[in-house]
């Protein structure tokens, strides 16, 4: 088993990236997605955090209400680490188990947070897209509509674009358009695809 961790800032262009290998086959396990589905309503997760939290972090018909959790949670680091400490052992248990279901001749983790969380540890390979800033809040903004300084502040919360790129493998320049991110993703598809076959041989 050959994986893959695909991560990057805001509006780096992970999706653009995900798709491409997804087109050619490439099992795409996306960490967001796994976030979400841990807190949906009959998860015990979400029964947690309404015990912790009390019912104002639930919506009128039962489902979590994100941008409240995100408000309280974002104004205290003891409630951030106490979801974290919740919910993250979750989403990787989830993503193991994907792993494992995975038949692709390599699999594909996308995670804004690979970086961040122990996730990294269940890769073999780390792939960064990397664009600037300025790309970053102009991409974000026409896809997103949503405000600079809402993006400014995400962009301040994320690991910064140093650090982020001395930890990775291999960086995907995403300064360009998006006919010149295909190409490096199509010459790393390849080389991926040699990598888990070694990888296989040698087990
Ligand atoms: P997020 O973490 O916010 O979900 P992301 O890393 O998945 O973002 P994408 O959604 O792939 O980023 O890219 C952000 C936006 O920028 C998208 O609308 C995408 O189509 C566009 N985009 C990505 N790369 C380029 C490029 N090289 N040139 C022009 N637009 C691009």
């Amino acid at each position: 088993m050959y994986v893959v961790g695909l991560t990057g800032g805001i509006g780096s262009g992970k999706t653009a990236v995900s798709n491409r290998l997804q087109a050619k086959g490439i099992r795409v396990i996306d960490a967001d997605m796994v976030a979400r589905q841990v807190v949906e309503p009959g998860q015990p997760a979400l029964a947690r955090i309404q015990q912790h939290f009390g019912d104002e972090v639930l919506t009128d018909s039962g489902e979590l209400n994100r941008s409240k959790l995100r408000s309280i949670v974002f104004a205290s680091e003891k409630q951030r680490t106490w979801l974290e400490q919740l919910l993250h052992p979750l989403i990787r248990d989830r993503i193991l188990q994907q792993l494992e279901e995975s038949q692709s001749s390599y699999t594909l983790l996308v995670s804004p947070l690979l970086l961040e969380t122990d996730q990294h540890l269940l890769v073999n390979h780390i792939v960064v897209v990397d664009a600037d800033e300025s790309q970053q809040l102009s991409r974000t903004r026409l896809r997103d509509n949503s405000s600079e300084e809402q993006i400014r502040a995400i962009l301040a919360a994320q690991m910064s674009r140093e650090e982020r790129r001395s930890k990775a493998d291999t960086i995907l320049d995403n300064s360009g358009d998006l006919v010149q991110l295909e190409a490096q993703v199509d010459k790393l598809h390849q080389q991926l695809l040699q990598a888990a076959s070694r990888e296989s041989e040698s087990e």
